[in-house]
């Protein structure tokens, strides 16, 4: 007899608040790549019953950057404010089962409750007031107050999971008080909605930030008590930021929208956030067949994971100079047309293709652009400086070259440069720099004789007219 391997299935289960930065996308990038990995089945999941918080235009957030990223999930979105029924239905279940019972005690007699365990150096825990015991008698319920139902916990032993990241991990059931799953006017909690969820969309493998441990043990108690096993857990450690405090919007993180409008290629993040918090060798950079091909949760770290600017944008400069040109192009012309640049005269492939040695991001090579398609204005003080008498006359000169070169190539405009400087007796500097602050505008270009092959000889010719 062979054993069934259950198929994968995994799932990203945002709340959706208006914000998701590196460290929620990666809890998505892990079990999309953990499915693809295993030919299985990528969910979608928008944990939505904080109705002050959750809004539609902060699903689409999320979509939008799972879409970006090229994290396509098979199935969903699911929303759970859509399944209610199915959770109250289940909450019967647990109810008809024994194990979920109605708790009357009131706000102000929990609070006094706490107040009183607090006084006497107790953990504040629901001490089982409501709870049914063979043999004993509850209070009477009070009229006109609607109960919340609580799960019944397990009193003895303990409740663990071997963790894919953190190993073995055990809480004691005594840890863990009677855990309301609905409230009075019935709406399910959030550890009950998400086990009815995984149960229903039959989740394999579970991999979330581990700010959620303390909900596992809680979590697993449900699903036994519903009759299934639980799935297999991988808690991710946090994502710190680059002062070692944990990501989070308060702390000034950026959103994922955010970096694709700073000009960081989708490639580039999958291959970044990949290797923050898990590691196939040594290797850096790889591609998201390669990363796909690789990812396991053996090899997720076990430690913070911490940001690093720098280090992404080493990666984003090494995607930009794979681009093929007119891939290249493509991916800048956005960023042009939001800085108001209009694409004439030089061809942006090309542009694109030498200014990208100078830039980590779109948006950079798309502002380095600007040297081709704004009209130049030399600063007023460089131009002072550079364009020296004995500058100016070599221009003048090598204008009429120019205008008479048979081909027009940058290892001919470089010949050119190189003829005027002999005769001129100047050296390289003192001729390139007025030549780039009269033709782009700006002192620092790519070499000169490639900027320039890159105009129309008309436009270089009609620039360097001003200096005679
Ligand atoms: N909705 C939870 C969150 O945004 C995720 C829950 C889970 O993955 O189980 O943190």
């Amino acid at each position: 007899m062979s054993a069934t391997i259950a198929p994968i299935r995994t799932r990203f289960a945002p709340s959706p608040t208006g914000f998701i930065h590196l460290g929620n996308i990666r809890s998505a990038l892990y079990p999309w790549a953990f499915a693809r990995h295993h030919g299985g089945t990528f969910i979608l999941r928008v944990e939505d019953t904080d109705t002050e918080r959750s809004t539609q235009e902060a699903v689409k957030v999320i979509i939008d950057s799972m879409d970006w990223m090229g994290l396509h999930y098979d199935e969903g979105p699911y929303y759970q404010m859509q399944r209610m029924e199915r959770y109250r239905s289940v909450l019967d279940q647990l109810v008809q089962g024994g194990h979920a019972y109605p708790c009357y005690m009131s706000a102000s007699e929990l609070n006094a409750l706490r107040d009183r365990q607090m006084a006497a150096g107790l953990k504040p825990r629901y001490d089982g007031t409501w709870r049914p015991e063979p043999g004993k008698v509850l209070p009477g319920a009070p009229t006109g107050v609607q109960p919340v139902l609580r799960f019944r916990t397990p009193d003895q032993g303990s409740v663990g999971w071997d963790d894919k990241v953190k190993g073995r991990v055990d809480f004691a059931n005594d840890e863990l008080d009677d855990l309301v799953i609905a409230r009075p006017d019935g709406t399910p909690t959030y550890n009950f909605c998400v086990v009815v969820d995984d149960i229903d969309m039959h989740i394999s493998h579970v991999i979330r930030g581990d700010d959620h441990v303390n909900n596992t043990p809680r979590q697993i108690h449900i699903f036994r008590a519903l009759g299934h096993e639980h799935p297999v857990y991988a808690h991710l450690p946090t994502v710190l930021n680059e002062q070692g405090e944990k990501l989070s919007k308060r702390n000034g993180a950026k959103s994922v929208l955010q970096y694709r409008d700073e000009g960081y290629l989708a490639e580039a993040m999958v291959n970044y956030l990949a290797r923050l918090g898990w590691s196939h060798g040594d290797a850096e950079i790889f591609t998201r067949e390669a990363f796909v091909q690789w990812f396991d949760l053996d090899h997720l770290g076990r430690s913070a994971a911490q940001f690093d600017g720098e280090k992404l944008k080493w990666v984003n400069a090494h995607y930009l100079r794979a681009l093929d040109p007119a891939e290249l192009a493509a991916q800048v012309r956005p960023f042009l047309q939001r800085l108001g640049l209009r694409e004439q005269g030089v061809d942006l492939a090309a542009a694109a293709t030498l200014l990208r040695e100078r830039a980590h991001t779109l948006l950079e090579v798309a502002e380095l652009c600007g040297m081709f398609y704004a009209e130049p204005e030399p600063d007023a003080d460089s131009l002072a400086q550079h364009l020296t008498p004995a500058a100016r006359a070599a221009l003048v000169d090598l204008r009429s070259v120019l205008q008479a070169l048979p081909v027009w190539e940058a290892p001919d405009i470089s010949a050119a440069m190189k003829q005027i400087l002999v005769a001129h007796k100047l050296k390289m500097p003192q001729m390139a720099m007025p030549l780039r602050l009269l033709v782009t505008g700006r002192l620092h270009t790519p070499s000169v004789d490639a900027v320039l092959a890159l105009f129309a000889r008309d436009t270089v010719v009609h620039r360097l007219s001003g200096v005679a």
